[in-house]
């Protein structure tokens, strides 16, 4: 009977069918990160609220709309982490790692909490994988983080992959462009959509990425910052697009291109897949100098990515088959239950995987039990204590010595 219980809304379960495919993109992740030196942090599930409103900023959609807080027994504002980045750079200075060789090259995989309209592609809770560089404002950096997330992807065969690039160009040089922008903002606020028209001042480069037609429109004339680059930030560009063309990596340049959270600097980037329709976007990140003197820290330019796990998943939809076991131990008669235990435990300390039986079947039903779940063989342990093995590919069976077994299925090697 279902219970009246449900996950709540936009969260869900992972089976283990989505468990094993999940496992496996995490580990070339892992191994993609750990080849080029990103070593692994963990950071906890929830911040101070302050920390997001401070690093994400307080314009955004994240913060003003999405963010699950709440007060814990100390009445301290707390919130579930809806990003990476805010949190690492906060781990980053808390524990003096600015005092390090430069840059710390560190990566992540977890969970992340928004409070979003659910959809395909689109959770409360969902979980990334990504990296960050910090302490250089070297475009090698830039373009070592974009190539990394492109080898993850091309790694995993996600189909149908382009990468957009633009550049913010830096804080101070952005302030000139973003007078023009609201100026022309102005010019036809009666064409925008009234969040836009709202945050004109506050965040108009989110303009951009309005979905209503009206806004669209204005956007189409609007001047871009990609053109407005000047001096070092278009040089930082420039590297950045040689870079990646000298390693071969197709990219379009996006003037519109903007992203969601306030902390971006110079180089930002998008990976999309049509496939996956309205959420398209599969991962994206950017260079982010100003964050940390942001959240306290010394100026320390920094860049990084995440990428969403269910948008990798939906894109490459493959089921990945369960592995089968090395054996299973049929129990013949109820007396062989403490023999076949301690041969089971003793085939899994050697390194097989077995399985015993645990539900009390009959023998036939051990036998289709064992099929089930792609036993290679199985062994029988008999009521006068003798015992039979059975291939279960070729169905053939003969008498076995149990205190030989485990060698003989292991060849000899355990
Ligand atoms: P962001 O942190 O907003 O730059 O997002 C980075 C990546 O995380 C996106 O490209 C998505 O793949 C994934 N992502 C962001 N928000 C969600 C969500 N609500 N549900 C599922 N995936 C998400």
């Amino acid at each position: 009977m279902a219970s009246k219980f449900q996950a709540p809304r936009g969260t869900f379960d992972v089976l283990p069918a989505a468990a094993r495919q999940r496992a496996a993109v995490e580990a070339t992740a892992r191994a993609i990160f750990a080849r080029a030196g990103y070593e692994s942090i963990q950071t906890p599930s929830f911040e101070d609220t302050d920390l997001f409103e401070r690093g994400v900023g307080r314009s955004t959609d994240i913060v003003r709309k999405e963010m699950f807080t709440f007060e814990d027994k100390g009445e301290r504002s707390l919130t579930l982490r809806p990003e990476g980045t805010a949190p690492i750079c906060r781990a980053y200075l808390e524990h003096g790692m600015h005092k390090l060789a430069q840059p710390v090259k560190l990566s992540y995989v977890g969970p992340f909490f928004r409070h979003e309209r659910p959809q395909a592609g689109r959770y409360r809770q969902f979980h990334q994988l990504g990296l960050e560089c910090i302490g250089t404002d070297s475009p090698l950096a830039d373009a070592e983080a974009i190539m990394l997330l492109s080898d993850l992807l091309g790694e995993l065969g996600v189909p149908g992959v382009e990468l957009r690039i633009g550049s913010l160009g830096s804080f101070a040089a952005r302030q000139d462009y973003l007078e023009v922008l609201k100026a022309h903002l102005r010019k036809h606020e009666g064409d925008l959509s009234s969040d836009v028209r709202e945050r004109i001042d506050v965040n108009p480069l989110r303009a951009f990425d309005a979905d209503d037609p009206g806004t669209q429109g204005v956007m189409a004339s609007a001047p871009t910052i990609v053109d407005h680059l000047e001096g070092e930030d278009a040089e930082h560009f420039d590297e950045v697009k040689a870079l990646l063309e000298a390693a071969g990596i197709d990219y379009v340049v996006d003037k519109t291109l903007v992203r969601g959270l306030d902390y971006y600097t110079r180089t930002i980037f998008s990976f999309v897949c049509d496939a996956l329709g309205a959420q398209s976007e599969i991962g994206g990140g950017g260079r982010y100098d100003g964050l940390i003197e942001q959240l306290g820290g010394p100026a320390t330019p920094a860049v990084g990515w995440a990428a969403g796990i269910e948008r990798i998943l939906l894109a490459l939809d493959e089921e990945i088959e369960a592995e089968g076991r090395d054996a299973f131990v049929a129990i013949a008669d109820p007396d062989q239950r403490q023999r076949a235990m301690a041969l089971t435990v003793e085939m899994r300390h050697a390194g097989l995987a077995a399985e015993v039986d645990l539900a009390g079947r009959g023998l036939k039903g051990q036998l289709k039990h064992a099929d089930r779940i792609g036993a290679r063989h199985v062994v029988i342990l008999e009521a006068d204590g003798t015992a039979q093995l059975r291939d279960m590919q070729t169905g053939e069976q003969r008498p076995a010595d149990t205190a030989n077994l485990v060698d003989e299925m292991t060849g000899g090697e355990a």
